[in-house]
């Protein structure tokens, strides 16, 4: 079995994985010495279906990512930005047949956009793009694991490759086992249009089965991507009706705000969970993104709390990536870990918390829901530090 060696390898080419790559490079003497291992059967394309996989391969991923500003402006610095966005200026939050509601609105907070919509496929080919520039290591090819570790080095094996290298890290997608929720709930994704659409305008609308977003289309100007988080067998249902019964549907959960909401495309559906490790460091080896911490899609903090991990990480490696590299740095992927533990905490607790407040069905918590989004609307020094939260982390 042929062994080869690297300061760094990347398990994963997710856009956590790739903007960890791409910082990375940034920083390495010798970029090639970062390899970035793509578990894509070994096809190398990013289009490629992946074997057994639950997920679809990314060209065909139908997430629409709300990305906030501090994430636009990282991906901007690795110019990785999308050509296809949509600006998000304005967010309502409320809740179906109870009475306060919440805007956050982008001139509170003095920046351009209080967030933007990608397509998870756009984002990952403008990446991949840039990866390809970067003079890094791509290694297509089967699932890749972390095999063992010593003092001095950890094993990483891809098919019938082993790479010995100084540290791994991990962005695989998968979640960790520590912390586990079923929501049972489950996101249906598709795409509409509304008869009296609001541009600019973002909505979440929590109902008793799951929060309910629409956001504004980044590559159909005047459509929302639907993020509808339902019953499981609800879901089902909903997503196989045929599109007048689905319309209805959609338009009855929301409301009238919009007008009436008519289906444009295809649906497909998510199962919901929360999956978090505790660590994010063991020795030589860090988790990142999805890998440490799969969250609810309520607020769209998934990827922005894993493109935080990302940078995090990257500034806690300069130093070591600048200079001789010698000694182990597990030191620094332990202070990286000490460091993220925060803005973790808070951005799962509080995205674990809010589909789960609103679906309980007693009218007295939907009654107390719905005074906190009256108070968060009517308090900027209430709102501002969540809504601020939202759109950048915690800080460290
Ligand atoms: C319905 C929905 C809506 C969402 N909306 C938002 C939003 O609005 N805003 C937001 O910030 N987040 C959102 N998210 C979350 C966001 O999609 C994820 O947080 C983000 O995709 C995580 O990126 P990642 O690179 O960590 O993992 P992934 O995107 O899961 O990528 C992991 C990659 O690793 C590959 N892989 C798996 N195993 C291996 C292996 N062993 N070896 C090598 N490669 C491997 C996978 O094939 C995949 O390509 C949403 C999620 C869902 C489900």
């Amino acid at each position: 079995m042929p062994t080869v060696e690297y300061d760094i390898a990347i398990l994963g080419a997710g856009p956590v994985g790739q903007a960890l790559t791409l910082l990375l490079a940034r920083l390495a003497r010798d970029p090639a010495r970062i390899a970035l291992l793509a578990g894509d059967g070994g096809a190398g394309q990013p289009g490629a279906k992946q074997a057994g996989a639950a997920q679809p391969a990314p060209a065909d991923d139908p997430r629409i990512i709300a990305v906030n500003h501090g994430s636009r402006v990282l991906l901007e610095s690795l110019q990785a930005w999308p050509v296809r966005s949509a600006a998000i200026d304005h967010i309502h939050i409320s809740q179906r047949g109870r009475l306060g509601r919440t805007v956050i609105a982008r001139e509170d907070f003095g920046v351009p956009a209080l967030g933007n919509t990608v397509s998870y496929a756009d984002l990952h080919a403008r990446l991949q793009e840039r990866i390809a520039a970067s003079g890094v290591t791509l290694l297509s090819g089967p699932p890749a694991i972390v095999d063992a570790q010593d003092a001095d080095a950890v094993h990483v094996r891809q098919g019938d490759t082993t790479l010995r290298c100084a540290v791994a890290v991990r962005c695989d997608g998968a979640g960790g086992q520590d912390v586990r929720r079923d929501y049972r709930q489950h996101a249906i994704l598709t795409r509409t249009r509304a008869t009296l659409a609001q541009p600019g305008w973002a909505w979440e609308r929590f109902t008793r089965e799951g929060p309910l977003a629409l956001l504004p289309h980044p590559q159909i100007q005047g459509d929302y991507a639907v993020v509808w988080c339902c019953e499981p067998s609800h879901a089902a249902a909903v997503a196989q009706a045929d599109d007048d019964t689905f319309s209805a549907a959609l338009t009855e959960a929301f409301g009238t705000r919009l007008g009436r909401l008519r289906s444009t495309a295809a649906r497909q559906v998510f199962p919901l969970h929360l999956k978090a490790r505790h660590a994010q460091a063991q020795g030589r080896v860090a988790t990142i993104g999805n890998a440490a911490q799969t969250l609810h899609p309520v607020a769209g903090q998934g990827l922005n709390l894993g493109l935080r991990d990302a940078a995090q990480l990257a500034h806690a490696l300069s130093s070591w990536l600048a200079g001789a590299q010698d000694g182990s740095p597990a030191a620094l992927l332990a202070d990286f870990a000490r460091t993220r533990l925060p803005d973790r905490l808070v951005t799962a607790g509080i995205t674990d918390i809010m589909p789960r407040a609103f679906a309980t069905g007693f009218a007295a918590v939907e009654h107390a829901c719905g005074l906190a989004l009256l108070g968060l609307d009517l308090s900027a020094s209430i709102r501002s530090p969540v809504a601020r939260h939202f759109l950048q982390g915690l800080r460290n």
